[in-house]
């Protein structure tokens, strides 16, 4: 055997903590607003949708946040997740550099969402509520839901963004065999989703539309509800961490560190799973590692969008944020990353990016999926499409190390395996995928759309 690629922690190394990257930021949050007031949000406000335990993760500035046990309990199903390296991927590049990857598609559902998931359920089921209602787009925060929700004996509600309820009927399956009852969005299970579909029955949905729809499930539900985020929010950035959190002890089993770290970005939560707790190394013990957030040219929210308030979804009764946008009014191109179609970006990842502590990058649909392709000709896995963004950026980084004659350390995050995008797959093979750059036009005319704020400017 020459060296080793798999880097494997034992159960007792599971953490026992997330970490909070609020605690350490430089910058100060802007505040959260109520969508009718443009005031900050209360907290009553918000228990509406989340329970209180979420709430208070959601504003908390302390560093390190016990995993309950009970969460660290269904956590051991499949973490520690692998570390490995990628070395026939590296010998294929003909790179000087090492390229090693974490994967969280070694989780039941194949991606890192049960990572928050299960603690979402958890909290839900420890405030009493019976239901969760959500949203998904290509069914992977669904289908993580679901398997939280069973765990936790609680009953959950899915909107499924149309035009993927109908490309993907295995995903919703696998929803439906944890138990979840699964939507067709826009619906006509709620005011919002009538109201759409009596304009244009033929609404292929959007994830906005969809969380429009969950939330608007879980508010008018008189408490029996609640409703449950899949990226975006702080709490969710911080349950990521565990990502990180093993990978930092994993690469010190493998006797390097990395130089840069890469995840591909939707709303921003496996990147930040990964990239936060090496963050906190650099602000904290003098580490510099570059942390690189890649998005498709179709839906380049951070580095095509504008950093403002703006509201969380389509019909504006979500809260607004502050975050890299396109503007809530975006309508998704027909790219097939579903993970990767919402229109602004976690606030606290935004606010990183604005100070200059995390760069960017946007990759094109078919250089992602040539990507994805040599990795698993050369990796034997077949990533998600959303992941494939990471592998072209982590190859990329590879390539410009060989070109300079540099040893460089690269890890990725390979945040979910493809199994369930074949249809993708084909129309890549067939040649049939093109790519989409987000005009900026676009993003112009939508920000005449955003919500006035002047208070907190
Ligand atoms: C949902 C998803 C993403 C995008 O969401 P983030 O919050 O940005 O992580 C990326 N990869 C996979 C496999 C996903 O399921």
């Amino acid at each position: 055997m020459s060296e080793q690629t798999r880097f494997n922690l034992a159960q007792a190394d599971l953490p026992k903590f997330w970490y909070n990257i609020n605690a350490d930021s430089p910058i100060t949050p802007a505040p959260v607003l109520h969508p009718g007031t443009l005031e900050s949000v209360t907290p009553d406000f918000l228990s509406v949708l989340f329970p209180m335990d979420l709430i208070l993760q959601e504003i908390s500035a302390e560093r390190y946040i016990e995993i309950p046990q009970e969460v660290r309990e269904i956590y051991k199903l499949w973490r520690p997740t692998p570390l490995i390296r990628a070395a026939r991927l590296e010998k294929a590049l003909g790179t000087s550099a090492h390229i090693y990857y974490k994967y969280e598609g070694s989780s039941p559902v194949g991606s890192h969402k049960p990572n928050t998931a299960v603690a979402q359920a958890f909290y839900n089921k420890s405030a009493g509520v019976r239901a969760m209602t959500t949203e998904t787009g290509a069914g992977q925060w669904g289908t993580s839901l679901a398997m939280a929700c069973n765990y936790f004996g609680l009953d959950l509600e899915v909107y499924m963004v149309k035009v993927s309820y109908n490309q993907k009927p295995y995903r919703r399956i696998f929803m439906e065999t944890f138990g979840a009852q699964v939507y067709a969005s826009p619906t006509d299970q709620t005011n919002y989703g009538r109201a759409l579909l009596e304009t244009d029955p033929q609404n292929p949905g959007s994830l906005g539309i969809a969380i429009s729809e969950a939330v608007e499930a879980a508010a008018s539900s008189n408490g029996k509800k609640k409703y449950g985020l899949g990226s975006v929010l702080n709490h969710v950035l911080l349950h990521q961490t565990v990502i990180g959190e093993e990978s930092l002890k994993q690469m010190d089993l493998a006797g390097e560190y990395p130089d840069v770290v890469i995840g591909c970005a939707g709303g921003g939560s496996n990147f930040a799973g990964i990239a936060f707790p090496f963050l906190r190394e650099n602000l904290k013990d003098g580490q510099r590692t570059r942390l690189l957030a890649v998005e498709p040219t179709a839906t380049p929210s951070l580095t095509k969008g504008v950093y403002a308030f703006d509201y969380g979804d389509t019909a504006q009764m979500a809260p607004i944020v502050k975050m890299h946008t396109l503007g809530h009014t975006f309508m998704p191109p027909e790219i097939h990353a579903g993970g990767l179609r919402y229109h602004g970006m976690a606030p606290t990842l935004s606010a990183l990016y604005d100070a200059g502590l995390v760069e960017a990058k946007a990759v094109k649909q078919r250089a992602a999926f040539e990507a994805a392709i040599q990795f698993a000709k050369t990796e034997g896995i077949i990533p998600a499409p959303e992941s494939a963004h990471a592998i072209r950026a982590a190859i990329d980084e590879a390539l410009d190390a060989k070109e300079k004659g540099e040893k460089r350390v690269i890890l990725f995050n390979l945040s979910g395996h493809g199994h369930f995008d074949m249809i993708a797959y084909e129309k890549y093979l067939r040649d049939e995928l093109v790519d989409y750059e987000y005009p900026a036009a676009a993003v112009e005319e939508a920000m005449q759309h955003l919500p006035q704020v002047t208070a907190f400017a």
